[in-house]
C-alpha cells in the first residue's frame, strides 16, 4: 500500500520512533518495535497528542502509571494519552473502521469482564494494570498500563476508537477526552443539568471544557472561579456566565450573590485546592451535588458535619467513563464548542520534551501543549 493521509504514508514500517521513560524526568528518544493489532484492535498512526497534567504527574511521580505491576521507571514504557491519529492496520476480525479513517482515542479500554467495566465505568476498572507476564485480564489504557501516544504508532482497542470528522484539525481531535472527562463528572451528578446553576472551580483544561459542556447541556448560570484573568476570558469565550477571580473577591459570597442567596445546584471542582471541597460545599445549595475531578497531594481537613447537614453528595471520577467521550465529541462536531481555545501551543515529535517543559512551566501561559507527527 502506498496510499498517503495528511502526507504521511499508511504503509507500516518495521520499527518506529518512540519516547521511553528511563529515571523519573528523563525521557529518551529511542527505537521499538510496531505493536502488532490482536483481535478487536487497531493500529494507530500516532498524528497527534496532547501533553495532559497527568503526564506531568506520571514523568515526576510514577503514578498513576502502572508497569508491569510497578512504578513505570525504566521499563521502557513510553507515555502520553490525549492522541488521536489514522488507522493504518486492522486487527483479526475488525470491520468496524478502514485504514486512512482519522480517530481520536478514549484512554481505558478496560478489562471488559469486571463489575466495572460491564457498568461501563472501565476507567474504574478492577482489572487495572492486570496485564502483564501470565496475567492478562485484557485491561489496557495507553500511556498508563500500556504504551502510549508520544510514539509513532499504537495499538488501541476499538471500543476506545472515536471517528474524527474531516472538518476537525488534528489538534482539536486530541483534546475530545478532555471535554470527554469534564462530561463524565457531569454525568455522574446526574446529566440532567438544564436550567440548573453550576459552578466551575479551576480553570485548567478539564474545567474549561467543563464550563463548555455545562453550557452545551444548558446549565444556567454557569459560573468558573479561577485565579488568572487570562483563564478566566477563555471561560467566558466557553460559555461561563460569570467568572470570579477568586484573588479579588470570596468566591463562596460571590456564588451566594449570584444565585440569589441560594447557592449553585451542582459544583465541579477542578482546581485540586486544599480547601476546594470545603468552599465548594459552601457554595452548593441544600440536596446539591459536587463532583471532584482534581485532587490535592496532601490529606485535607473537610468540614463533613456541612456536607452532611445540608444532604449534599459528594463524587469523585477517574478519567472518562461511560461513553462520555461520545457526548463530548457530538457537542464538538456540531460547532457548539470551540476546544482550540484551549489549545496554544504545538511541537514537532522531535521536541517532545520542551512541549511537556511548556506545559509543566505554562511557558507562555500555555494550557494544551500539542506535539504533532510530521
Ligand atoms: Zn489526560
Ligand atoms: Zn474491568
Amino acid at each position: 500500500m502506498s496510499e498517503f493521509r495528511n502526507g504521511r504514508t499508511l504503509e507500516v514500517p518495521k520499527k518506529m520512533k518512540a519516547w521511553v521513560l528511563d529515571d523519573p524526568e528523563q525521557l529518551r528518544l529511542t527505537e521499538k518495535p510496531i505493536p502488532q493489532p490482536g483481535p478487536a484492535e487497531i493500529l494507530v498512526r500516532i498524528d497527534a497528542v496532547a501533553v495532559c497534567g497527568t503526564d506531568l504527574e506520571i514523568l515526576s511521580y510514577g503514578l498513576p502509571a502502572i508497569i508491569e505491576g510497578g512504578m513505570p521507571f525504566n521499563k521502557n514504557f513510553t507515555p502520553g494519552h490525549e492522541y488521536m491519529g489514522t488507522v493504518v492496520q486492522l486487527g483479526q476480525g475488525v470491520d468496524d473502521f478502514k485504514i486512512g479513517d482519522r480517530v481520536t482515542a478514549e484512554i481505558h479500554a478496560g478489562c471488559g469482564r469486571c463489575e466495572r467495566c460491564r457498568e461501563g465505568m472501565y476507567t474504574s476498572c478492577s482489572n487495572y494494570g492486570l496485564n502483564y507476564g501470565d496475567k492478562d485480564k485484557g485491561h489496557r489504557a495507553n500511556g498508563f498500563t500500556t504504551d502510549g501516544a508520544f510514539a509513532e504508532y499504537a495499538v488501541n482497542n476499538i471500543n476506545t476508537l472515536i471517528p474524527v470528522p474531516d472538518d476537525m484539525s488534528d489538534e482539536e481531535a486530541t483534546l475530545v477526552v478532555t471535554a470527554g472527562t469534564a462530561m463524565y463528572g457531569l454525568d455522574v451528578m446526574g446529566g440532567l443539568i438544564a436550567g440548573k446553576s453550576i459552578a466551575v472551580t479551576g480553570p485548567g483544561p478539564i474545567g474549561l471544557m467543563g464550563v463548555a459542556m455545562a453550557k452545551c447541556l444548558g446549565a444556567q448560570p454557569v459560573i468558573l472561579t479561577g485565579t488568572r484573568d487570562s483563564r478566566l476570558e477563555m471561560g467566558t469565550q466557553l460559555g461561563a456566565d460569570h467568572v470570579i477571580n477568586i484573588r479579588q473577591e470570596n468566591p463562596v459570597d460571590k456564588v451566594m450573590e449570584l444565585t440569589n442567596g441560594k447557592g449553585v445546584h451542582y459544583v465541579l471542582e477542578c482546581s485540586g485546592a486544599s480547601n476546594a471541597l470545603n468552599e465548594a460545599a459552601k457554595m452548593t445549595n441544600r440536596g446539591g451535588r459536587i463532583c471532584l475531578a482534581a485532587f490535592p497531594h496532601e490529606p485535607v481537613p473537610v468540614d463533613l458535619a456541612h456536607l452532611v447537614r445540608n444532604n449534599i453528595y459528594v463524587y469523585g471520577i477517574r478519567g472518562e467513563g461511560k461513553s462520555a467521550t461520545h457526548r463530548a465529541m457530538a457537542f464538538m462536531k456540531q460547532k457548539r464548542v470551540d476546544a482550540t481555545i484551549i489549545h496554544t501551543h504545538t511541537f514537532d515529535f522531535a521536541e517532545t520534551p520542551k512541549a511537556i517543559h511548556y506545559a509543566k512551566e505554562r511557558v507562555e501561559d500555555a494550557i494544551k501543549v500539542v506535539v504533532k507527527m510530521n
